[in-house]
């Protein structure tokens, strides 16, 4: 990908391995003739739902579909407050807008960049009906708690586990704790798909069966529309290729964390804060994140050193354009907005070796000093 030495993410060389199982993936659906909601996505279902040690899964066209779904399941809609963080992408939000509720944005933790409970906690009113933390970077937030304020309140807990397949929480996965959570399989996900897709999960009989009717237009049985839904169904081609890559994903975590732990060793004695890697937690470290003064300027010398780096994410959803209107009262996201510029993603992926992660370093380290040297 592009001319950089150590580019941000290689998706064909995960994928390379893989290319037999993937043709052979693809003439079998060819072969099968369904290629909508058959054989594959049933199959997907039951491997990710195994994944996550819950019941459910309901496999549907992207993340964003999925936390949509989650939402409309749990029958939140006009009029109700969901509470989540400006810290994520935008589709959590927007999610939470398209079923017709309003999102309520709080603050994070200075250590994790998640979800803080306390934070969560004092932001509850009598019109809060959900909560969705974001187990942002790869990394599950504060579960205990939050799960605990939720179930005070009657508030339903639903985890944006899109960045944190596989990853752990005192030995629990993502996608156990709450009500419902949902996945993304976009292609540089931990584990994605060649295409959009996305998968929501749940412990509760009653949420999977109204998910299952909503994904695809209110349906219980073909023609029969209980209530009305919507198309969010995923075709049998990406499901087959999401199940080629299911069996790799905790390997690939691993190697991540490996990655991860090379990192820190690296950028020792540098002036930047690195991931916070709390002990009772499997990170899945979908991005390797660390803060920096000087963003901007770190980013461009690295650059020009050949290492390519990403921002997650640029512009807290109350600072978009999109999100402008949203009511925030002063400093309530003063964490937040202080991490914001400094934010910096390191190249992350499984296929990353000793010696890109030591150019990388020193890339930074250059680029940190207060006249860049060429190497
Ligand atoms: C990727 C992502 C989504 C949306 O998933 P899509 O499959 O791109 O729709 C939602 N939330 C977070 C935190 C994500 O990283």
């Amino acid at each position: 990908m592009g001319d950089a030495t150590v580019p941000f993410v290689d998706l064909s060389a995960r994928l390379r391995p893989l290319r037999k199982e993937l043709r052979s993936a693809f003439e079998r659906v060819l072969d099968s003739g369904v290629f909508v909601m058959g054989p594959e996505v049933a199959a997907l279902e039951s491997e990710f739902a195994a994944l996550c040690c819950v019941p459910h899964a309901i496999a549907v066209n992207s993340g964003t579909a999925a936390l949509q779904l989650a939402l409309a399941s749990l029958g939140i809609g006009m009029g109700d407050e969901v509470i989540t963080v400006a810290n994520t992408f935008i589709a959590t939000a927007e999610a939470i807008t398209a079923v017709g509720a309003t999102p309520v944005l709080v603050d994070v933790c200075p250590d994790t960049y998640l979800m803080d409970p306390a934070a969560f906690a004092a932001a509850i009113t009598e019109r809060t009906k959900a909560v969705i933390p974001v187990h942002l970077y790869g990394l599950v937030c504060e579960m205990n708690a939050i799960c605990a304020i939720a179930a005070q309140h009657d508030i339903a807990v639903i985890e944006d586990a899109c960045q944190a397949h596989g990853a752990t929480y005192q030995g629990v996965p993502a996608g156990a704790f709450g009500d419902a959570a949902c996945f993304s399989f976009y292609p540089a996900k931990n584990l994605g798909t060649l295409g959009e897709g996305g998968i929501m999960v749940t412990r509760r009989a009653d949420v999977a069966a109204r998910a299952r009717a909503l994904r695809s237009h209110g349906e219980t049985r073909r023609y029969e529309h209980v209530e009305p839904g919507l198309n969010l169904r995923l075709s049998e081609l990406l499901a087959a290729m999401a199940r080629v890559q299911l069996p790799c994903v905790l390997e690939w975590n691993e190697q991540r964390r490996t990655v991860a732990g090379w990192y820190a060793e690296a950028l020792r004695g540098l002036p930047v804060q690195l991931p916070s890697q709390p002990a009772a937690q499997q990170h899945a470290f979908h991005l390797y994140v660390v803060l920096t003064e000087g963003r901007d300027n770190v980013r461009s010398r690295m650059q020009a050193l050949g290492i390519d780096t990403g921002i997650h994410y640029p512009t807290p959803i109350h600072q978009t354009d999109a999100y402008r209107n949203i009511r925030v009262r002063h400093g309530e996201l003063s964490v937040t907005e202080s991490i914001a510029p400094r934010l910096l993603s390191l190249p992350m992926f499984p296929e990353l070796t000793e010696q890109d992660v030591c150019r990388v370093a020193t890339a930074l380290q250059h680029a940190l000093a207060p006249t860049p040297q060429l190497v």
